[in-house]
């Protein structure tokens, strides 16, 4: 039952000619889905609202091809043919009685033209932004006629789908609505650009066109950003994103406000706490009537009260905490507060927006197969298999034995270490990386509400110990280890002359080592997050630290979780040393010989101690061990043994939390190495 306390977060709220549910507020978001693969994105939809959120909007839905941001996979209401698209999404959002809303988008000059071959438009001649040799063209008043026209057809054909809430979006600093509300983008000379008067003009219209055109039926909501953290050179909440409101207070059915660009918005856990946008947005209830929905990453519902009742927002906006649990507000209501599985701010789900491929999510590894899959996040066939043995408790094998303990089957987690949760114990220590815990914690809480699955800590197992175990099905997730001899990405053979030098593995870091004395070169080939966490480690050791990589920035990976440009501020405001492009080619007594990778030519770089951030090996003897005595299987009553996680292939904890949940969900099936194992959606021929 739901506990009283919450029970303002399941009022109903009025938005123009329509009312939500609640206040659960799915905001727009990328799900590298779209317009290629509207089946999934639907079905993912569909997950949020069966899962309570009382509004369920798409991503950005391009409203005409000139600003197209292929490749890209958004949505889009460029003509008819798109209908379709939308009309199976609205469908999906209503079955479960929760509105639905389509963020229209122009990109303007957040658009290279690259599939359509035209020219987008923007307030002035301006390059694109995505460092294409492209530029945009400053629209003059016949192109503004077109483009508001643009939009007015593509909210009639929202409607025409279905939805309840049509977008005026500018925001992100990525449509061409928020570029001319921007001095730093607008520096026309007529009646659009000049004063804030002006450069409001064209939002303005467009609201009162899209008002006139669907408002009859539809909410239009704008998505504005009322701070872009950029200090005078951009709108400041204190300054015009206050005047913004202001003057338009009312004209909105409702106000999605936040701060941009993207990176600001979804910003990750390393960077920004819980609610870190409430700041920002706080003035806007204070100079309308019309509801206010605001994001911050919101997991606790204690949290979503607060910011109800001090009269910050009226509904609780969210991406990422609806990807990670499209079921929260479910779990709320029927007071199932343990059993939210809350978002951990790691950005992965970005990243598949970023590749152009559907969303996945670190915690909930279920994201992106409801389609395909056919996967439910909540649910799970029950099944009667035999018994199952779990050997190792990092995020696959803590995933796979609750989501076998779930189907009802018999587990036993054995872990060798006393405390569960493998890499995530020691990562989640490390700076800016606390949330990680949650991965493990929400896990090992469900686990304890599973009579039939056993817990063993402290239980290192040898192949002697899983035969006599007596399980039918075994699962070997014993994680993997860093190298300590470069071999990775750059180097195919062990760096010359490390015997040389004092070198630290990763993992003696992760185990609490420090390097005796600097400078410290910290070697990075992997480039996602690792090497950057333990530059700022060794920095609060007091210790001088340099990080060396062949890219040309600093953890390149992380420009696709939005990451990439706080690490190398964070990391040059800590006074880190950063040697880009180039590799490290030698080590010998004090000193590293690192090469230009584009020239070849060397440099020394002093080195008392060397850590390796380069790739991991698979822990994988105990799987050897146990597939060389196969002859004595049957009488052990073993059937299959299976690596999984970073076991099997070392990865991102996202892909061992999937690797856990997929063999649950396969467990005890014979699968046919040689069939796709999931449906695909076909682009129609003809
Ligand atoms: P993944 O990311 O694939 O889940 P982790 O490295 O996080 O992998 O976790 C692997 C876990 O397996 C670690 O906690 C480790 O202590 C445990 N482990 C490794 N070998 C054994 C073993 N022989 N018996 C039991 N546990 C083991
Ligand atoms: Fe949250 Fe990470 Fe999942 Fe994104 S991928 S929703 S940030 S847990």
């Amino acid at each position: 039952m739901r506990d009283p306390r919450y029970d303002i977060l399941f009022e109903p709220v009025r938005i123009g000619p329509v009312t939500a549910p609640n206040r659960f507020y799915q905001v727009p978001h990328c799900c590298g889905m779209g317009y290629r693969y509207p089946q999934s994105m639907a079905a993912m939809r569909g997950m949020k609202a069966e899962g309570g959120w009382g509004v369920v909007c798409s991503e950005e839905v391009e409203i005409h091809h000139s600003a197209e941001i292929a490749p890209y996979l958004e949505g889009r209401l460029w003509d008819d043919h798109d209908l379709p698209v939308h009309e199976k999404m609205v469908e999906a959002v209503h079955a479960h009685g929760s509105l639905a809303g389509c963020e229209l988008v122009y990109n303007g000059h957040h658009s290279s033209g690259h599939y359509a071959r035209t020219v987008p438009l923007a307030p002035m001649n301006t390059m694109t932004d995505f460092g294409d040799p492209v530029q945009a063209r400053g629209a003059d008043l016949e192109d503004i006629h077109n483009l508001r026209r643009w939009h007015v057809n593509a909210a009639r054909r929202a409607k025409r789908a279905g939805y309840d809430i049509v977008y005026v979006y500018a925001g992100h600093d990525m449509t061409i609505l928020q570029h001319f509300l921007s001095r730093r983008h607008n520096q026309r000379t007529d009646e659009y650009g000049g004063s804030l008067e002006n450069r409001v003009r064209l939002f303005r219209e467009i609201l009162q066109e899209t008002k006139e055109a669907v408002g009859d039926t539809c909410a239009v909501a704008v998505r504005v950003a009322v701070d872009e953290l950029l200090g005078e050179e951009g709108i400041t909440a204190e300054g015009e994103g206050h005047d913004i409101v202001a003057m338009l207070a009312e004209l909105p059915d409702l106000w999605d406000v936040n701060v941009s660009g993207w990176d600001n918005d979804s910003a990750t856990a390393r960077f920004a706490e819980e609610g870190h946008q409430e700041p920002y947005i706080g003035f806007v209830k204070s100079l309308t009537s019309k509801p206010v929905v605001g994001v911050g990453r919101y997991t606790s519902p204690d949290a979503m009260v607060r910011v109800v009742k001090s009269g910050i927002m009226d509904m609780i906006g969210a991406a990422r905490p609806s990807i990670a649990d499209p079921f929260l507000p479910k779990k709320v209501e029927e007071g199932r507060l343990d059993d939210i599985r809350e978002c951990i701010g790691c950005n992965i789900c970005v990243t598949g927006d970023e590749t152009c491929t559907p969303i996945r999510c670190t915690q909930n590894p279920t994201m992106g197969e409801e389609w395909r899959k056919g996967w439910h996040p909540e649910v799970i066939a029950r099944s009667d298999a035999g018994p199952a043995l779990i050997v190792g408790s990092g995020p696959a094998g803590l995933e796979a034995a609750r989501a076998l303990g779930q189907r009802g089957i018999d587990v036993a987690l054995a872990e060798a270490s006393e405390q569960l949760g493998g890499r995530i114990n020691a990562e989640a220590k490390l700076p800016g990386l606390a949330t990680w815990g949650r991965v493990r914690d929400w896990r090992i809480g469900q686990l304890h509400k599973l009579a039939n699955v056993g817990l063993y800590p402290a239980s290192t197992m040898t192949a002697d110990d899983v035969l006599a175990f007596g399980a039918e099905h075994v699962a070997v997730a014993t994680g993997s280890t860093w190298r300590t001899d470069g071999v990775g990405r750059h180097h195919h053979h062990p760096i010359p002359g490390l015997a040389d030098i004092a070198v630290l593995g990763v993992n003696d870091v992760l185990a609490g080592a420090r390097p005796a004395s600097g400078p410290v070169v910290i070697y990075d080939t992997d480039a996602y997050y690792m090497a950057g966490v333990l530059a700022e480690v060794c920095v609060a050791a007091g210790i001088e630290t340099v990080l060396l990589t062949p890219d040309p920035v600093v953890s390149k990976w992380t420009e696709k979780n939005l990451e990439q440009a706080r690490i190398q501020t964070r990391l040059l405001d800590l006074g880190v040393t950063l040697a880009t492009g180039y590799g490290l080619s030698r080590a010998g007594p004090g000193a590293l010989e690192a090469a230009c990778v584009y020239s070849g030519r060397t440099r020394e770089i002093a080195c008392a101690t060397l850590i390796p951030v380069t790739s991991r090996l698979p822990n994988d003897v105990l799987w050897h061990e146990v597939k060389a005595r196969q002859a004595d299987w049957s009488d052990a009553g073993l059937a299959t043994v299976t690596l999984i996680g970073d076991a099997y292939a070392p990865g991102i904890i996202a892909a061992a939390v999937y690797a856990g949940h997929r063999y649950a969900r396969e467990y005890g099936e014979a699968i046919d190495p040689d069939a796709t194992p999931f449906k695909r959606e076909f682009i129609e021929v003809g």
